[in-house]
């Protein structure tokens, strides 16, 4: 088998199987701390000696999470609440739940009631997180949930170990980002679930195993002559697009994915840390410097534009947009990128995804439909 199989196969077991990582971590007698979406400062965990283990909800049918939550709220909260309420994050020592959206300020509530084992870190940040007294906030927040981190740790949370955790997930970064373009390079070799699969992985493994892994692979697709794409390129945007029935039927139509501008990949590792600076303030200022989400403040849209610009750089055809279902700051802003789209030239499909979806034909139809647009 190739080094790039290999690789690949072994970061798609870590993602395909989060609770079996959770026992592993927990059987070498560490700690493990869930982190909700969006942003948490889990630097703070890994710099503590604990795992951050990530919660992006699941591709299950929810049936207890419907007593605390609408039905129409998003399958994110959905499916993260009712997979705690059942028992299959059990061993974690906390949670981190961010207040980013009107959905997820409701969470924290929701959670210490259900999920009584599991204690919560609440982690507010400044919406006008830019300006000098956003930062200020955030900073104050973030010292604030240092000192929670240390308590369930029970260890000091030094300087030196923060930089170094920020140094761990900047290196993590580089990689991912540079797997994305060689994955954009290798289409026939990567496949859209290999590319969603390596980047899952690693909010399932201490980001230095992750590191450790996607790096060997990099260097093995590096070596690999460039591969011509079978059909469209491709931007997808939105806040997360792992489901393999969607990547699947993609796939059959040979897109390739040029870049993308979703919440759970790029967007989280474009951003660098600055190890130069005091390290709670190289947090505060990474969050300040995330561009490309609608979950984040962004009062002139430049998500929107930021997306043509991807677009046009990627030489893309076209632009995917993934919209969650239920997810309201990700509806408001595709009125204005659609326009900016339009401008620009660049045709625009919207599909909307539910982790609990099970029937996929009317996706297949639209994605069949912009693929012979295209
Ligand atoms: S931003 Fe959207 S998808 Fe994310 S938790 Fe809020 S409503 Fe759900």
């Amino acid at each position: 088998m190739s080094d790039v199989r290999k690789n690949m196969d072994a970061l798609r077991a870590i993602a395909e199987s989060p609770r079996k990582q959770l026992d592993r971590v927990l059987a070498e007698g560490k700690k493990a701390v869930g982190v909700i979406p969006y942003f948490a400062p889990e630097e703070l965990v890994y710099a503590a000696g604990m795992v951050p283990f990530g919660m992006w909800g699941a591709e299950t049918q929810v049936s207890e999470s419907k007593r605390y939550f609408p039905a129409f709220y998003c399958s994110i909260i959905h499916t993260a609440l009712d997979l705690g309420i059942k028992g299959e994050y059990d061993g974690l020592s906390a949670v981190m739940i961010p207040l980013t959206c009107d959905t997820l300020k409701g969470m924290g509530a929701n959670w210490r009631y259900g999920v009584k084992n599991i204690p919560v870190i609440d982690v507010a940040y400044a919406q006008n997180r830019t300006i000098p007294a956003g930062e200020e906030f955030t900073e104050g927040q973030f010292k604030k949930i240092r000192g929670q981190v240390e308590e369930i740790a029970g260890v000091k949370i030094t300087d030196m170990a923060l930089a170094k955790a920020n140094k761990v997930y900047n290196e993590n970064r580089k990689e991912c980002l540079r797997f994305t373009e060689l994955a954009a390079s290798h289409p026939q070799t990567v496949s859209l679930t290999d590319r969603a699969m390596v980047l899952k992985a690693r909010y399932f493994v201490e980001r230095d195993a992750h590191t450790a892994l996607i790096k060997e692979l990099n260097d093995a697709l590096e070596v690999l002559p460039e591969e011509k794409a079978k059909g469209s390129r491709i931007v997808t945007t939105g806040i997360i697009a792992d489901s393999p029935e969607l990547l699947g039927i993609l796939q059959d139509n040979g897109f390739t994915i040029a870049a993308d501008q979703i919440t759970h990949e790029s967007v989280d590792f474009r951003s660098l840390a600055d190890e130069t600076i005091d390290p709670v303030m190289a947090l505060v200022k990474r969050l300040s410097g995330i561009k490309g989400t609608s979950v984040l403040f962004d009062p002139a849209k430049s998500r929107n534009t930021e997306l043509a610009e991807i677009a046009k750089a990627a030489k893309a055809d076209g632009v995917l947009w993934v919209l969650t279902k239920f997810c309201d700051p990700e509806e408001f802003d595709y009125v204005p990128a659609k326009k900016i789209l339009d401008e620009a030239g660049i045709p625009m499909l919207q599909i909307e995804i539910d982790q609990q979806m099970v029937n996929y034909e009317q996706i297949r139809t639209a994605i069949e439909t912009f693929k012979d647009m295209l």
